[in-house]
């Protein structure tokens, strides 16, 4: 019997409804103090707590228990102990005490830490994050309670993303109130940051995934010709839904309201095989773990499905790559959107000077935004014809961008452009109001009418380092406006003043026109705009002094645990790099080289043929030419392909880990694009019989 979405959404998590339920009234009251204020959470109420937990874990077929935590590899991690604990009679109990729930240890030294934990002194602890639901994880194996924790070491550095986003949100929260009460709204106790991921994937067969060795170590193609037909014809975008695309849709959407995940829309993307999904937005650290367990739930169900999801930033060239839209906003405990224009925005001091210090802190830590939304996945997509370029700008629409202009000319402003009715050009269709901004694709970071979306983050990434940067960059601003404020004698006077001066001062990150153009690339060079070639080389962003200071001001990293992030995404960047490398080395020399090499020697023992039957050469000279051209493409592979072996080997015996980053980008890089051209050409030319993998129109056009 089919189930009412209504009755079955949320009932894989212990959410509020579920506490209120079953925990004695003072232990939830508590609790939601904890969760709500911050108020500290004492043992007698951890052990209420996970009594209750337990039990209805257990209820619900739960056998084990894990601490799910977010190292900083970006993926999620969990080490799973089971309740049983024997009794004297030989048989076991289930139990879960409030020690278990706050506290774990995971022996975890293997996790990247950048320098923080040596092996010899591996504690890490994760601990309970209480304001991220517990949830229950069912799958073929049986069913798991999840708990979301943080990481941290045993000098209490942060070794997870949850740490940080967590501490930038408080640093927001903060400063934003203290704005809040200077406009008189003394009964905002609290902002909260909403955000919105809005995901986009690819599925492939199955079968085809598990021959292709590029897809299985690296999550990309590696080599592969363009089909006859990529997406130029739009047919696929917003297309009908593939059957078996939409039975692993509907599995999904099942699976994630279970977990309380609002699932929204869903629809076929720009590239064949290609497809997205949104979610309504919560608040940024539970959207965060949602976006995770997205991401976690569209590969196993794909798999169900005998489908593979690909998350990969690029996984064809050719079509376009995958990204993640970060819708970001800022929302009071009242329930204000701080970040909604209103009627008239140009009166709205309130709005206007929020969305003002959004817009210095990106301009002010632009670089740093570019690096936290990147990821060596996504140095294939940013600055591509494709996706938004690698510099930061801010799309703000016509209606900002006409009261910003009064407000640098006048230094106040007096109207706003306001919505027009749309005619549509018949009686029978209803009426319409436009939008006061239309949308603006090639955008960076573009507002959206209530909210501003961040459009460079790498579809396989966490969104939490993006969030972490966009939180503590606009507490920064916030803090110091906060400050010129309070001290201000006459507050409408120095607000409208301070605003008029933020824009002017920081007007060169805003950028209406296309952002695809080639001539913006220029514009921005003459604004003085960043625009960092490569991931590799902005992960420095993470040591400029401007970074440390504000991030140490908001106690959300220390220089220490900069550093470490620094040299942890000098390491994966190398790591990911040379694994590609040695797939491509492998794949040549034992795949496409050996099937060319056969097939040239079905064509010389052709021509032979017809040459002794025929008793000229003249008639094999078509032939000739084509064997020809295999053998100066396998040469070239040949070729090629040593020097990138000697490369790896070179990249291997650098000890330093942002000259070897800088070196995989540098040196090796380049060998690997070349080693594919020879290898593509060859795949156009060879019988289509003997090519050992599945080729791009067999991936993505046969889903
Ligand atoms: P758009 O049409 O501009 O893409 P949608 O309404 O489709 O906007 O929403 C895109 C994403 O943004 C969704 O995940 C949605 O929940 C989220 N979103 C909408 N409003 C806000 C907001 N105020 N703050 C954060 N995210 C939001
Ligand atoms: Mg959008």
């Amino acid at each position: 019997m089919s189930r009412m979405l209504t009755d079955y959404f949320g009932e894989n998590t212990f959410n509020e409804v579920t506490m209120k339920e079953r925990l004695p009234e003072d232990t939830y009251l508590s609790l939601k103090e904890t969760i709500e204020n911050g108020e500290e959470l004492t043992p007698a109420m951890a052990e209420t707590v996970a009594h209750a937990m337990k039990d209805w874990a257990i209820e619900r077929g739960a056998t084990h228990f894990t601490h799910w935590f977010q190292p900083m590899t970006g993926v999620t991690a969990e080490k799973h102990d089971s309740f049983i604990s024997p009794s004297s009679d030989g048989r076991v109990i289930m139990e879960f005490s409030g020690k278990e729930l706050v506290k774990g240890e995971p022996d975890a030294s293997s996790f990247p830490s950048g320098g923080l934990r040596a092996t010899f002194e591996a504690r890490g602890y994760t601990t309970w994050d209480c304001t991220s639901p517990a949830f229950l994880r069912e799958d073929s194996s049986g069913v798991t309670l999840c708990i979301p924790t943080a990481f941290c070491s045993y000098t209490g550095d942060a070794l997870d993303k949850k740490t940080p986003l967590l501490r930038s949100m408080e640093a927001i929260d903060r400063h934003a109130v203290r704005i809040m009460h200077l406009f008189g709204k003394h009964d905002v106790k609290h902002v909260n940051v909403c955000v919105g991921a809005e995901q986009e994937y690819f599925l492939i067969d199955r079968k085809k995934y598990l021959r292709r060795d590029d897809l299985i170590f690296t999550g990309r193609t590696l080599f592969g010709a363009m089909p006859p037909k990529g997406q130029e014809m739009d047919d696929h975008y917003f297309g009908a839904i593939k059957e078996r695309v939409i039975s692993f849709m509907h599995e999904l959407n099942e699976e994630l309201w279970k977990l309380g995940i609002l699932a929204k829309t869903q629809h076929n993307e720009a590239a064949p095989a290609q497809h997205e999904l949104a979610p309504i937005f919560s608040t940024v650290n539970i959207e965060t773990d949602h976006n995770q367990l997205i991401m976690e739930c569209m590969k196993k169900i794909a798999t169900r499905h005998g489908l593979t999801c690909l998350l990969h930033e690029k996984p064809f060239a050719g079509v376009n790559g995958s990204g993640k839209h970060n819708n970001w906003s800022l929302v009071t405990d009242t329930g204000e959107n701080l970040m909604k224009p209103g009627k008239e925005p140009h009166e709205n001091m309130q709005f206007l000077l929020f969305a003002a210090a959004v817009i210095k802190a990106v301009d002010k830590h632009a670089e740093l935004l570019r690096m936290a939304s990147s990821c060596p996945g996504n140095d294939l997509r940013l600055g591509g014809a494709e996706a938004p370029p690698a510099i930061v700008s801010v799309f703000i629409g016509e209606q900002l961008e006409d009261i910003f202009a009064q407000l640098i000319a006048n230094g106040k402003a007096t109207s706003s452009k306001q919505r027009e009715k749309m005619r549509i050009g018949s009686n029978k269709l209803p009426y319409i109001n436009k939008d006061a901004t239309d949308r603006n694709r090639t955008s960076t970071f573009a507002f959206t009418g209530n909210k501003f979306e961040l459009r460079m983050v790498g579809a396989s990434m966490s969104i939490a380092d993006a969030n972490t940067v966009l939180n503590t960059t606009v507490a920064d601003v916030l803090s110091e406006m906060a400050d010129e404020l309070e001290n201000a004698a006459d507050f409408n006077d120095a607000v409208m003043k301070l605003i008029c001066r933020t824009i002017n001062e920081h007007k060169r990150v805003i950028f209406n026109g296309n952002g695809y153009a080639p001539e913006w690339i220029e514009e921005a060079k003459r604004r003085g705009l960043p625009n960092t070639a490569s991931y590799v080389e902005s992960i420095e962003s993470l040591t400029f002094p401007e970074t440390i200071d504000v991030f140490a001001k908001h106690n959300v990293f220390s220089r220490t645990e900069l550093e470490a992030r620094a040299e942890i995404n000098y390491e994966i960047y190398a790591k990911t790099i040379i694994i590609e490398a040695r797939t491509m080395v492998e794949m040549a020399s034992r795949k496409f080289i050996p099937a060319s090499v056969k097939y040239m020697g079905t064509l010389s023992q052709t021509i032979e043929s017809i040459d002794n039957v025929t008793g000229n050469k003249i008639c094999t000279g078509a032939e000739r030419e084509i064997l020809n051209e295999c053998c100066s493409n396998i040469n070239d592979a040949v070729k090629t392909l040593d020097e990138l072996k000697i490369k790896i080997d070179e990249a291997a015996a650098i000890e330093n880990m942002k000259e070897k980053a800088l070196f995989c980008r540098r040196e090796i890089v380049p060998v690997m694009e070349a080693l594919r051209k020879p290898i593509d050409e060859l795949e156009l030319k060879v019988d289509s019989r003997l090519w050992p993998v599945p080729t791009y129109g067999e991936l993505i056009f046969e889903v």
